[in-house]
């Protein structure tokens, strides 16, 4: 449960950044994720207000501001039509629908959580966040990023011509997955993330030549990566796991498997 003193509906984008300045303060996406802590607050910041809840669409770019919730985004047309329908297989396997319509893509990228499926599927596009004082900041390089007070407004996907393809393997469906694997290609390179290792995902990034032996390219960008155990599997088990997705991941660039 949110536990706060206060409660503070904000005004403005300065409003809600400069009460976020003091520690015992908190902004409040789709309030999924806090509500699971303990913790006592101070003042839970209330961003709903600031028109942050659109996905703007251009020939160039989609927009999506930091209060869309993860199911307007797996429902939006047209970033699943750029994606071929891969947006909607990153998302849909998260808890259940009407979890998917409360919780935020705000609150899911600041949060950088390790089986992040959201984090793994747009830090393979060509993605930034934009951020009230940081300004705009390419996604992979914010996945690195120290936890700061910033406020997130948002995210924007360019419409770079890729084609890009997203798997997941849970144990159990709508459990946490165990691995997560995006995979995008662009006319000269290949773009992989693997993610829930159980470590946030990072890429890798390495020219489409290597597409020529995929065997040998899943095998060594498996290798790549770092994994470890926890209670859903072990390291060595995640590796294993991951050479297959990212095989898999690249078959599936071939072909609209979403809708
Ligand atoms: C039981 C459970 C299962 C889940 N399973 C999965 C899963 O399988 N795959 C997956 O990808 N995700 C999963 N998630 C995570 C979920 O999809 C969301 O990413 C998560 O709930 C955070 O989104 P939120 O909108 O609820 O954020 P909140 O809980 O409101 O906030 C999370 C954090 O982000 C901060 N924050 C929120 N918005 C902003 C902003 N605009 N600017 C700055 N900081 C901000 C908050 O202060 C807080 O620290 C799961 C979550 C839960 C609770």
């Amino acid at each position: 449960m949110l536990r706060c003193n206060d409660y503070v509906f904000a005004i403005s984008p300065e409003e809600a950044y400069e009460l976020n300045q003091k520690r015992n303060n908190v902004i409040i996406g789709g309030n999924g994720w806090l509500k699971m802590g303990k913790r006592q607050w101070n003042t839970a910041i209330d961003i709903s207000g600031l028109g942050l809840d659109n996905i703007e669409e251009n020939s160039e770019k989609f927009d999506i501001g930091a209060m869309v919730s993860l199911r307007d985004i797996e429902l939006h047309k047209g970033l699943n039509s750029y994606t071929k329908g891969a947006v909607k297989e990153s998302l849909r396997h998260i808890v259940g629908t009407q979890f998917r319509n409360t919780v935020t893509v705000g609150g899911s990228i600041y949060g950088r959580f390790g089986f992040s499926d959201v984090l793994s599927m747009f830090i393979v596009m060509d993605s930034y966040v934009k951020l009230h004082k940081g300004g705009i900041v390419p996604l992979h390089e914010f996945a690195k990023m120290p936890y700061d007070n910033d406020l997130l407004l948002g995210i924007t996907v360019k419409k770079t011509p890729l084609k890009i393809a997203y798997s997941s393997f849970r144990n159990q469906s709508t459990d946490f997955p165990v691995l997560t694997c995006a995979v995008a290609i662009g006319e000269d390179k290949i773009t992989t993330a693997i993610g829930a290792r159980p470590s946030k995902a990072d890429i890798r990034t390495d020219s489409i030549d290597v597409l020529k032996d995929i065997e040998n390219y899943a095998r060594k960008t498996a290798r790549s990566f770092n994994y470890e155990s926890n209670m859903r599997a072990s390291g060595e088990y995640r590796e294993h796991i991951a050479e297959v997705l990212i095989k898999r991941t690249i078959e599936k660039t071939e072909v609209h498997y979403g809708n």
